[in-house]
C-alpha cells in the first residue's frame, strides 16, 4: 500500500526544486536515463526553459545561469 515509494512529487507541474527550477510539464519524449521521460523545466531566475530527466529534477540547475548541465531537447 501507499503510493509514496520515492520522490514522485518532484515531477508534478509546479514543483520547484532547491535551485529554483520549476516543473512546467511532462513530455512523452524518452530521457537519457533509465526509464525516464523528459520534463520541461523553467528557471526561476532567468526564465530559461529546458528539458530534464524526471529523476534529475530535484537537483537540476539552470544551464543558462546556474552552471548546470545542458538541457535535453524537447
Ligand atoms: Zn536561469
Amino acid at each position: 500500500m501507499g503510493r509514496g515509494s520515492s520522490g514522485g512529487k518532484t515531477t508534478k507541474a509546479g514543483y520547484v526544486n532547491k535551485n529554483g527550477q520549476e516543473v512546467v510539464q511532462a513530455t512523452d519524449l524518452p530521457g537519457n536515463d533509465h526509464n525516464q521521460v523528459v520534463y520541461v523545466l523553467r528557471c526561476g531566475s532567468c526564465g530559461h526553459r529546458y528539458g530534464a530527466n524526471g529523476s534529475d529534477i530535484w537537483q537540476r540547475k539552470c544551464p543558462a545561469c546556474g552552471g548546470g548541465a545542458a538541457g535535453l531537447a524537447f
